[in-house]
């Protein structure tokens, strides 16, 4: 592998990704004396945290009685009892305190009249576990909290002595010894391979929304970091559960948040009939993601959906004050304008359920210590490797996550890996040196794609591939989808045995990037059919037809699965199991124990 220039680094921390998460990892690894890289494969604000909406969900009890076990209790529910409740007490108890540092910080959240933080209503946020009416839990700034958010955690972690690696696309980790020891990752302007000696990498690569045809996700959302964790052997987490989000616009798969049903929007399908009403009594709108994109799914099915083809549903804000819409959300406005054609404020928006969100990744602890099955300890943690984000599976989303949930994710998860780092590195301690052939691997893969002189097109590829998850792998799922799914989808993934890359070059080769990241899903694509097959139950956003109904004594374990290969070879999945925590992080808090779950 000697035609490769290699150019090396040494640091305590490198961070993968530069979203949410990887921002406030690196703002927390860096303010601990911890000589910290950013490495990200695009320029920071244009990670994808840039694009989310609605807000960020914490008990701050701005607009109404609210407090931190009201949250909990609701991601438990939301989670369908897959959550680990350490972890979400942790999370929940945090949310607070990290949305007014996000506040000091600078973020321009949006106000009440005495000048608070604005709350609104989101799906399955409610008062009184679960008992009173919706609560207006989740902070936000307009429709553009990411935005807000993502800048703000930009320009602080400018202040902090990291330095940022931008447009630099990591290929592999580096182990030893079931350690991780460091990351290898090329510079896209120039071609230059960049090895980081390191104490410790942190993945914050967020999710893999573009294994699907049609997803909210921007195109970059690959899930490079979890694919980067099966070739190291390690295990990826419940990659069944997939979060369809209710109201993508029809056709374009652009996102209108939650928001817009928080604020008063409400579905109707073609008889102008408000359905959640029959689905969801209480909550209605309001009802968590999957059971809202299931009962449109069901609507449009038994023949009531709108338009020309009956294939979608209508969103309508056109009862809503115009001015109101104006304030609080000019960024959908917008959005239904270009990508649907319509005046929200006069016409309904035309939405369909679309792929939002990857609840299962990369197993974590609270701390954000990667961990896995080892030994007979399913908690066993890998030395040297966090993730964090998206990316990992913690697990306080479970089965389904709540609206607003990943953004409070990120920065509460982001803070405890740094003070996770302080506690298990040195500032610049001594680190042994690398093995000799430490790049040979990542090398080698980036050396055959980059000739690869197959017969088909990446493009082509991608393309089947995000055909049958979308057709095999959707909201409703039955063995007989799920068995030609995976047949489907293990012959597209033979396919990339034969895949072309036809710019050679090593400037901008954006053929071989998209090749490189169209390999790193399709591993994420097999897995996550495979563990939909074998789920043989229905909870959160796994909705198994031939087996309708929750099955606790069973399967209340989190899926663990394996998958061996790159570029076409291998492709065998492995499965294995660990178990739920079943625990709270203190005693002020009981375990929440599974009941049935309506809304
Ligand atoms: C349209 C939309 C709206 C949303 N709205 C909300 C909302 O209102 N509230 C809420 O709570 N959640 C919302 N979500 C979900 C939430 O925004 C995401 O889950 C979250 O932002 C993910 O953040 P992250 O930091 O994990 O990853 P991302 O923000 O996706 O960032 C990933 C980072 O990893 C880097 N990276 C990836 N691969 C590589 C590689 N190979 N080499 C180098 N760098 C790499 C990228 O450059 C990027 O910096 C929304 C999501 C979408 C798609």
């Amino acid at each position: 592998m000697s035609a490769y220039q290699i150019v090396d680094h040494i640091y305590d921390v490198v961070v993968v990704g530069a979203g949410g998460a990887g921002l406030r990892a690196t703002m927390g690894s860096a303010e601990k004396g911890l000589k910290t890289a950013c490495v990200t494969k695009v320029f920071p604000t244009r990670s994808h945290t840039v694009a989310a909406q609605g807000g960020i969900a914490a008990s701050l009890g701005n607009m109404g009685p609210d407090h931190w076990t009201w949250h909990m209790y609701d991601t438990v529910k939301g989670s369908d009892w897959l959550g680990d409740q350490d972890a979400i007490e942790y999370l929940v108890r945090e949310a607070p305190a990290a949305v007014y540092e996000l506040e000091h910080a600078g973020m321009p959240f949006s106000r009440t009249n005495e000048g608070k933080i604005y709350q609104r209503a989101f799906g399955g946020m409610t008062q009184n576990m679960g008992e009173g009416p919706a609560a207006q839990r989740t902070c936000a700034a307009a429709d553009r909290t990411g935005h807000a958010m993502l800048h703000t955690l930009y320009q602080q972690s400018l202040k902090y002595d990291a330095d940022f690696f931008i447009e630099y696309f990591a290929l592999d980790l580096i182990m030893e010894g079931g350690e991780c020891k460091g990351l290898l990752a090329l510079s896209l302007d120039d071609g230059s391979i960049h090895r980081f000696r390191s104490q410790a990498v942190v993945l914050a690569t967020g999710g893999y929304g573009r294994c699907y045809f049609s997803a909210t996700s921007a195109h970059t959302c690959t899930g490079d970091g979890n694919a980067m964790a099966l070739r190291a052997g390690l295990p990826l987490q419940d990659m069944e559960f997939v979060q369809f989000h209710p109201t993508g616009i029809y056709g374009a798969g652009v996102l209108i948040t939650e928001g817009a049903r928080g604020e008063g929007g409400y579905l109707t399908n073609s008889h102008g009939e408000r359905f959640m009403e029959r689905y969801a009594p209480s909550a209605k709108d309001l009802a968590s993601r999957d059971v809202v994109s299931r009962s449109m799914a069901m609507e449009i099915r038994e023949g009531r959906g709108v338009g020309e083809h009956k294939d979608h549903i209508f969103l309508h804000l056109d009862h809503i004050d115009p001015k109101i819409l104006a304030e609080r959300l000019p960024g959908i406005t917008e959005t239904a304008m270009t990508f649907a054609g319509v005046d929200m404020t006069r016409q309904p928006i035309p939405v369909v359920p679309t792929v939002h969100y990857n609840m299962g990744g990369i197993p974590t602890n609270y701390h954000g210590e990667v961990v896995t099955l080892k030994d007979g300890n399913p908690d066993a943690v890998v030395p040297g490797l966090f993730a964090v984000g998206e990316a990992a599976c913690v697990s306080v989303h479970g089965a389904n996550r709540l609206g607003s949930n990943s953004l409070i994710d990120l920065v509460v998860f982001g803070r405890a890996a740094g003070l996770r780092l302080a506690e298990v590195i040195k500032p610049g301690g001594q680190q042994a040196l690398l093995a000799k052939d430490s790049a040979d691997r990542a090398l080698e893969r980036l050396d055959h794609f980059r000739h690869a002189d197959g017969g088909s097109r990446t493009a082509e590829i991608r393309l089947e591939m995000q055909r049958t998850m979308q057709k095999d792998c959707a909201v409703f799922r039955t063995e007989r989808t799920l068995a030609e799914g995976q047949a489907n989808i293990d012959a597209i993934y033979k396919r990339m045995a034969d895949v072309k890359v036809s710019d050679r070059s090593l400037i901008w080769n954006s053929d071989l990037v998209e090749t490189l990241e169209l390999d790193n899903m399709i591993g994420q694509a097999v897995v996550t059919m495979h563990c939909a097959a074998n789920r043989k139950e229905s909870r959160g956003a796994h909705m198994h037809e031939d087996f309708p109904e929750r099955n606790d004594g069973e399967w209340m374990k989190h899926t663990v699965a394996w998958f061996d290969g790159w570029g076409g070879g291998g492709g065998n999945v492995r499965i294995d199991y660990r178990p739920v925590h079943e625990f709270t992080l203190t005693d002020e808090v009981g375990y929440i124990k599974p009941k049935a779950r309506v809304y």
